[in-house]
């Protein structure tokens, strides 16, 4: 069995769907992740937004467009009348539920509502196309399996006891298919797994049922060496290692959701991205294999501060780090790079919810400097320190930027730079061209 996930884009329209239709029949018993189509999970940001701020106004012209555009669909997507009819009646269902939200309050758990009917409009859709095309095809609603527990992270054993029972239960279908994204939490309330966390949702699956494969479909022929939003000429990188994976997907590799390679990784169960626009691109696939002696890619995280604190009693002073870091934790805010010094020590986050805070209470032990609108670089590969000199060559390609933090040995397959947001473009050309010059 595999798991196979299609990105918004993969099922962006009608003739989308009709092709992603074709690729998951290739073969049977698997389970399809889907995510909303294109642009509707921003819509439902938007319509949530109006409803936060009362202009209800807004929201419902903001659902009426929606609505028009998805009722559009329906005569392209369906050969039969009997589906079109079933369908615009769900469809119709879920707009009349996004104009009922006028008349509850808003608060966090109606926001979180109304952001889940994407994936559920979509994945209706494609299983009644399915249907119509005579093929056995279960939906298996996610809000029945994918649970948060109350720490924010996924409650595997329940995911995995519930989906096995689901499945067991109904053995007798083609193919199963189900939402991304969306889940419930702790407390019974529809939740997510953050934007682009349909990833998030094939891996969990992939992991808890030790599949084959997990297949990530989107619209480009997998992981580039670098962002191919800012850097002309990015080539696919055809492997990479899980923690080379993770590495890039966390510090901003767009292609896969920041944590998504972890349940992968600790199942041993391999990941291939593949493009759903180029079926038969051979893509990246992502596994425990380690090519030895390459760089292999680079990633850039925006919206970073970096902190730095400073206290001339640091030297000798046992405990210095350990009453910084306490701090970060107690506001629940992790820390994304530290460098030391011995007078003091410069850390990045990214989650600035509890920055002024932070800062007081960093105050009592130093002069605290913060520097906001930051990126982190990562640069990934084989950088084990044996390696002479690799290091060197991803410095010397920054010699014209200027760098506030470096990270390097806190694993053998990355180094970091903290660098200016306006620097980004610059440094991720100047990389690309030091790093990658014979593939290009
Ligand atoms: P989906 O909707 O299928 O989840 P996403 O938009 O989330 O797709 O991810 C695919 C996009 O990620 C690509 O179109 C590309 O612009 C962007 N991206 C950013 N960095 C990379 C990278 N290193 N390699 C490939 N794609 C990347
Ligand atoms: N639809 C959600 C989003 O746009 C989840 C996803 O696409 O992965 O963020
Ligand atoms: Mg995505």
């Amino acid at each position: 069995m595999k798991v196979q996930k299609f990105g918004g884009t993969s099922v962006g329209s009608p003739q989308r769907m009709k092709e992603v239709a074709q690729l998951i029949t290739a073969e049977k018993k698997n389970i399809v992740v889907l995510s909303a189509m294109s642009g509707t999970t921003n819509s439902l940001v938007e319509i949530a937004d109006y409803f936060k701020k009362r202009n209800v106004e807004a929201a419902n012209s903001v659902i009426g467009k929606l609505r028009a555009k998805y009722m559009d669909h329906l005569p392209n997507l369906y050969s039969k009348q009997e589906t079109i009819d079933k369908t615009r009646a769900f469809l119709e269902e879920q707009f009349q539920a996004l104009h009922d939200y006028t008349s509850v309050p808003f608060d966090d758990n109606v926001g979180k509502a109304i952001l889940s009917h994407g994936e559920i409009m979509s994945t209706n859709m494609v299983t009644n196309y399915l249907c119509e095309q005579g093929v056995k095809t279960m939906l298996i609603p996610a809000l029945d399996f994918m649970r948060i527990a109350e720490n924010g992270e996924p409650d595997m054993a329940f995911i995995g006891t519930k989906l096995k029972e689901i499945l067991k239960a109904n053995p007798d279908y083609d193919l199963y298919i189900t939402q991304g994204f969306i889940c419930m939490n702790s407390s019974n309330h529809i939740d997510n797994l953050q934007r682009g966390g349909s990833d998030y949702t094939a891996c969990l699956i992939g992991a808890v049922l030790r599949c084959e494969e997990i297949q990530i479909w989107t619209d480009i022929d997998g992981m580039h060496n670098n962002d191919p939003r800012v850097v002309d000429n990015t080539t696919p990188v055809r492997q990479l290692n899980f923690e080379e994976a993770a590495e890039l997907a966390y510090f901003g590799a767009k292609i896969l959701h920041p944590t998504c390679i972890q349940p992968a990784r600790y199942a041993g169960v391999p990941v291939r991205l593949l493009n759903t626009m180029c079926p038969s691109a051979p893509g990246t696939l992502i596994n425990n294999d380690m090519q030895l002696g390459s760089i292999k890619a680079v990633a850039a995280k925006d919206n970073i501060t970096a902190i730095k604190i400073v206290s001339s009693r640091m030297l000798l002073a046992t405990g210095f780090l350990r009453k910084v870091f306490e701090i970060f934790e107690t506001y629940n805010t992790s820390i994304d790079m530290v460098t030391t010094s011995e007078v003091g020590v410069s850390l990045s986050i990214d989650d600035t919810s509890h920055l002024a805070a932070i800062v007081e209470k960093l105050k009592q032990y130093g002069t605290v400097e913060v520097d906001e609108n930051m990126c982190i670089i990562c640069v990934v590969g084989d950088l084990r320190w044996s390696n002479v000199g690799f290091e060197t060559i991803a410095t010397d390609a920054l010699s014209e930027v200027p760098v506030r933090m470096i990270s390097y040995g806190g694993s053998n397959h990355n180094i970091s730079f903290l660098i200016r947001e306006e620097d980004k473009a610059k440094a991720l050309c100047a990389l690309s061209a030091h790093l990658f010059k014979a593939a290009n």
